[in-house]
């Protein structure tokens, strides 16, 4: 059976073809038109349409290798439905990077409203900008059957690749979005409901409260392209159309998969350098030392302690922290989950 036509951002994509689109997203005040970067792939066989998505904070560059690299190897003759791929959800925020890396958090003084578009959403076409982002992107999640929004931390952190879930208290869609998650194979899953990956207006929070079920996936550092992260992304990627039966073969499971419940920050109370002393990735009691900070006289002024036991699972990457800056994150380990 062959696929019908892919009809998607005004553009009409045969079965067994992939196009590249320029979406058109929004002028900016001389007039330079801002699109995004789709990639469109119809496979050969009908099947479920998935939403691919990447760079909505400006430093995560990581992320759009990884998803351009696991697009490039899908053959569409081998496809059964579709990939709606944006390898940079946020265009605007990958031009800000250079002059503002923690593009997190930031407020417009325009119209003081969030110019985070992640968390934005379903978004609103006559809002401020972030919102008409949110809103375009989400126009083309309603369309799919499946989401995943893939980051890197912002620049200054470091995660272990991680899936984190939609609450559960989405229901059905959530637990088939949690399903995908494992498969996806990256070995650690955090399924809490608390923080700020839960909350209301988050991409994926919103696909699946609009039954497209949808995950945030975390790998890698801020800032920083990495090859062999690259490429386990695009074997994850591989992992999630297998799953969803798009491409033929075997998920290839990682030996096995953590299940986290909730990350627990800790923050400095005192400034200087900070080094981090146990591995990212290492299990860490309650009380271990994670890092410590000196003063520029090089005194040890702070040790950053673990605050349970846990998975040593975030850790920060500046050289220097403030008072009351992040320094590290350990996650609790589910271990009721099977
Ligand atoms: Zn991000």
């Amino acid at each position: 059976m062959t696929a019908p036509s892919l009809s998607m951002a005004g553009v009409t994509v045969l079965a067994g073809v992939a196009v590249r689109h320029a979406l058109s997203l929004v002028e900016l005040a001389d007039g330079l038109s801002i699109t995004l970067p789709l990639l469109l792939v119809n496979g050969a066989r009908p099947g479920p349409r998935l939403y691919l998505g990447a760079g909505i904070h400006g430093d995560e560059a990581g992320g759009v290798a990884l998803l351009a690299r696991a697009l490039a190897n899908v053959d569409p003759a081998q496809l059964s439905g579709s990939i709606i791929g944006v390898l940079v959800q946020n265009p605007l925020a990958l031009h800000a990077d250079h002059r503002i890396p923690i593009g997190h958090y930031l407020k417009s003084p325009l119209d003081q409203m969030p110019i985070d578009p992640w968390t934005c959403f379903p978004g609103n076409p006559g809002g401020p900008l972030a919102e008409v982002i949110a809103h375009t992107l989400f126009g083309l999640i309603r369309q799919c059957h499946w989401a995943i929004d893939i980051h890197t931390p912002t620049r200054g952190g470091r995660y272990v690749p991680i899936s984190i879930l939609p609450p559960a208290a989405l229901g059905e869609a959530a637990g088939r979005a949690e399903e995908l998650a494992v498969a996806f194979g990256s070995g650690y899953v955090m399924k809490t409901s608390a923080g700020m990956y839960v909350r209301e207006g988050i991409l994926a929070v919103e696909a699946t409260r609009a039954a497209v079920p949808c995950f945030t996936f975390e790998i890698g550092e801020g800032g920083r392209l990495e090859p062999d992260l690259v490429a386990a992304g695009t074997r994850f990627v591989g992992n999630a159309l297998r799953h969803l039966g798009m491409l033929p073969g075997a998920v290839q499971r990682p030996a096995t998969t953590m299940r986290l419940r909730e990350f627990v920050g800790v923050r400095s109370t005192r400034g200087g350098l900070l080094y981090t002393e146990a591995s990212l990735g290492a299990m860490v009691r309650s009380g271990q030392r994670l890092a410590r900070i000196e003063s520029v006289y090089g005194d040890e002024v702070e040790a950053i302690l673990a605050p349970a036991d846990g998975l040593f699972v975030r850790a920060t990457t500046l050289s220097t922290v403030a008072a009351g800056e992040r320094a590290a994150t350990v996650a609790l380990v589910d271990t009721t989950a099977s």
